[in-house]
């Protein structure tokens, strides 16, 4: 399959930094942003790549003209076309195409994503997950995957589903594609929609914009932690989730009595700490956000928590993104780096308890948890029934701990 990158924007809040170089030929560990992602999409099976360059696409076409395993194309185009118009601007494309813009990292199942449009063959499938920041984001309607509408922000009640801008297409959306400079987003896909099938792919999966130096910083950590992880060593810290894996998911435990420990839990965790293992709770408790529980009370239940099971520390995210329209605490309403699936909570305890992630271990009960260790780049255990695509699955964490210490 051919993939497509959108290389011509300008990069304007990087300001210095794309003064002589185009933003997706930045450096990020090592190599430009770009590359990564044609070896990211050579790994997962496509077969060339056609670069749409805009400003600085000297720079594009000569690092290109060497040889990266996979046909690189580079087309310049003297004015701005935007999206759409770039994408008209192609000549051999092929029926079916992934395209991508060239200033976002990816850490995505490229082939799941594509097995995914096949099975369904929509007009167009495109990548979505929860934004960080909803209320000033592209987001998209849909029922049962298939897209209703696209809008703009979550100022009033809606799912976070956020566009991930890398999209699955068939040729025939450049039948709604107007002449001149367009735009997928605005011009393009909002009158597709009315008259063919588009389809999300929702994912919680790594992607990045990288439009600020800060995303940069995430990206290089993110694969400096993953290089770690490829020769993993013995387990000596769990990450554990709460509910559902130490205590009884009860919906919101937003009071003392909630918190039922479930049975098996403080053998395993002294299971782990008789062999040397730490164990670190990290939680999302948005009932903080939703201003259904105090920092306080919280307080209260994890001192509960970790006098009746054993467990040594607890990292939380207290925040919510979803909650915009007023409920709650203000300052916490808002998208963070630190909710699962997001890894931020890892990367804290990472630093604050000086630990090495390729000897650590997620172990979750939902989907999100696997998740989170994923893109953390660390060995995942789901506990329960559903493997949720983790390593290693339990009926219950003293399993989990009998199997990790024998
Ligand atoms: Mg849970
Ligand atoms: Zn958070």
């Amino acid at each position: 399959m051919q993939a497509v990158i959108l290389c011509g924007g300008l990069g304007t809040r990087l300001k210095e930094l794309t003064k002589e170089t185009p933003k997706p030929m930045l450096p990020v560990a090592g190599k430009p942003l770009l590359q990564h992602t044609i070896e990211h999409l050579k790994r997962h099976g496509i077969t060339k790549v056609t670069l749409c360059a805009g400003y600085k696409a000297e720079v594009v076409k000569e690092f290109f003209s060497g040889d990266f395993g996979i046909p690189v194309e580079v087309i310049a185009e003297d004015t701005p076309l935007g999206t759409a118009g770039a994408l008209k601007n192609v000549q051999n494309l092929d029926d079916t195409f992934l395209l991508l813009y060239g200033d976002v990292f990816i850490d995505v199942n490229i082939t799941a994503l594509v097995e995914n449009h096949e099975k369904h063959s929509p007009l167009a499938t495109i990548l979505t997950g929860p934004s960080t920041h909803p209320w000033d984001s592209d987001l998209i309607e849909a029922k049962e995957n298939i897209i209703t509408k696209f809008v703009h922000g979550l100022d009033v009640p809606r799912e976070n589903i956020g566009n991930k801008s890398v999209y699955v297409l068939n040729k025939n959306i450049l039948t709604y594609t107007p002449e001149g400079k367009a735009d997928l987003i605005t011009d393009v896909f909002p009158k597709a929609v009315e008259k063919e099938t588009l389809r999300i792919y929702h994912t919680d999966e790594f992607v990045r914009d990288m439009g600020t130096p800060e995303r940069f910083a995430i990206v290089e950590q993110y694969l400096k932690n993953k290089a770690e992880d490829k020769a993993p060593g013995p387990i000596t810290c769990v990450f554990l989730d709460r509910d559902g894996v130490l205590n009884k998911h009860v919906g919101y435990v937003d009071k003392l009595e909630q918190l039922e420990i479930l049975s098996g839990v403080p053998e395993a965790i002294q299971l782990f700490h008789e062999h040397n293992i730490q164990t670190i709770v990290i939680t999302n408790q948005p009932v903080l956000a939703r201003g259904m529980c105090t920092e306080q009370t919280l307080q209260k239940i994890h001192e509960k928590l970790k006098k009746e099971t054993g467990v040594e520390t607890i990292h939380y995210c207290p925040h919510h993104p979803e909650t915009q329209w007023g409920e709650g605490v203000k300052e916490l309403r808002r998208g963070c780096d630190c909710r699962k699936p997001r890894p931020g909570l890892i990367y804290r305890a990472k630093e604050k308890h000086n630990l090495q992630l390729k000897n650590c271990v997620m172990i979750g009960d939902t989907e999100r948890d696997v998740q989170a260790g994923k893109n953390a780049g660390i060995r995942t255990i789901a506990i329960g029934t559903d493997k949720n695509g983790a390593d290693a699955l339990y009926p219950n964490l003293l399993e989990a701990a009998k199997s990790i210490t024998q």
